[in-house]
């Protein structure tokens, strides 16, 4: 059994930390939560506590990322000449993407998963759609770079969903990969799911789910062959939606209806679904997806980097879509950020304060990711969830002198001391303590943006 004692602790529905908090767990579960100010006088804690380890600061759950490409991290810092917008993001996107092999890719995803056990994130949703070789071509083993995204999170020290991603089709009109695109392709839905069954990770790390990469590159005719797979295995399905007005556009052009409609009249939406960014639905479309308890994944860092706009986020959250954040393209990898632009976002479209309480700003960057990523039995300080435990300093020069409940709206990801994950110390003293984060994302970045005649 091992033993900590948080100085303050975020515990299932209380509106605020609570104070000197033992917290038990053995074989990575959480067998005690106790406040000892209520249950006995504090003096009398200390000597109970002998071989407890000390957690000043603030303790939540374990963070987790619900929307990553581990691989556009590389393009951090690299995409702001001139005035480029999504799209030509996107194609600098696809010239890192033609460089990765499932080798670079390790070296690139340890390193990236490593910043995020770092910032406190415990677990992260990997929306994979970089399958094949240039060109298009399987690998030997087709599910090579997913394996390689399996051993980056074991080494990182963090929990996986392997979100495998069905991209099929270069547009909303159905027009075939070209170029860097191949490279994700694997020709039908039927083709996508052989591959996917064929890829059973054994290791208690990492979890399956299903994605669909958006209505511009999976056929309206092949989305529920994607759902029915993801419905039958008991995995959540995510799909990129209405990021930008272009795709409403195109997809009202050719199917005379919205992307959410669409996918709606597919069968995709429900529960386990998770929509990703939902930056641009219309009023019809917050009703379908709250009306179905579709999820919704906000990762305003990178919406924000990638001038999408802001979505109705309260309103989808009170037609009823639980929410979640994820860092994306990791222009950012701090999720007290994502989850305090909840707030900050909606008040610069309202020009009022008072949108999310700190407790809802916790809950979409804890409980409601590890949900959205099938990981039920996460995100929470209870008896029976995993030993996550994620710890907040309350002294840096960020966060001295804010109250604990304020702490998600001053803290940074440069403030979180130690990390725990299913019982196993990740982070200790702000330190990774296997992954020289830095060093490592230097040089596997530099492996996959060096000019070819350098
Ligand atoms: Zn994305």
């Amino acid at each position: 059994m091992t033993r900590w004692l948080a100085e303050y602790a975020w515990l299932p529905d209380r509106a605020e930390p609570t104070r000197d908090v033992l917290i038990e767990a053995t074989d990575g579960r959480l067998t005690a939560v106790t406040p000892l100010t209520v249950d006995r006088p504090p003096t009398a804690g200390v000597e109970v506590l002998g071989d407890a380890v000390r957690l000043p600061g603030l303790t939540v759950p374990g963070l987790a990322n619900a929307h990553s490409h581990a691989f556009h991290r590389a393009l951090r810092g690299r995409t702001h000449d001139g005035r480029g917008d999504f799209w030509s993001w996107r194609s600098l996107m696809y010239a890192v993407a033609t460089r990765l092999d499932p080798d670079t890719y390790l070296a690139l995803a340890r390193a990236v998963y490593a910043e995020m056990a770092l910032a406190g994130i415990t677990c992260v949703g990997e929306f994979h759609y970089l399958h094949h070789g240039p060109g298009g071509t399987p690998y030997d083993d087709p599910n090579a770079m997913s394996a390689a995204l399996v051993e980056a999170a074991a080494h990182a020290g963090i929990r996986l969903t392997l979100l495998d991603t069905a991209y099929l089709a270069g547009g909303v009109d159905g027009a075939p990969l070209t170029g860097p695109q191949r490279r994700f392709g694997d020709g039908d839905a039927l083709r996508w799911a052989a591959r996917v069954d064929a890829f059973r990770p054994a290791d208690d790390h990492v979890r399956l789910g299903a994605a669909i990469h958006s209505v511009r590159a999976v056929p309206a005719e092949q989305l529920a062959t994607v759902a029915g797979w993801a419905d039958r295995n008991g995995l959540p399905l995510h799909v990129h939606l209405s990021e930008q007005p272009a795709e409403n556009d195109a997809c009202r052009a050719v199917h005379g209806c919205t992307p959410t409609r669409l996918l709606a009249d597919h069968g995709v939406l429900g529960p386990h679904t998770t929509a990703v960014h939902a930056t641009h639905p219309t009023a019809a479309d917050v009703a379908l997806l709250g009306d179905s308890r579709t999820r919704v994944c906000v990762c305003p860092t990178t919406e924000r980097d990638l001038a999408d706009g802001v979505g109705p986020v309260r309103r989808m959250a009170d037609a009823g879509s639980p929410l979640s954040l994820g860092s994306d393209s990791h222009a950012v990898v701090d999720l007290f950020e994502e989850a305090r632009a909840l707030e900050m976002d909606e008040r610069l479209r309202t020009r009022r304060r008072g949108h999310f309480t700190p407790v809802e700003l916790v809950t979409a960057a804890t409980v409601g990711g590890h949900a959205a990523l099938g990981w039920g039995d996460a995100g929470r300080l209870a008896v029976g969830q995993r030993a996550d435990l994620v710890t907040v300093r309350l002294d840096s020069a960020r966060t001295a002198g804010v109250p604990p409940v304020g702490a998600f709206f001053a803290a940074t990801a440069a403030d979180v001391t130690s990390v725990v994950v299913d019982g196993r110390p990740v982070v200790d003293g702000g330190r990774h303590l296997t992954v020289d984060v830095p060093t490592e994302l230097r040089d596997a970045i530099a492996a996959v943006t060096a000019k070819e005649d350098s």
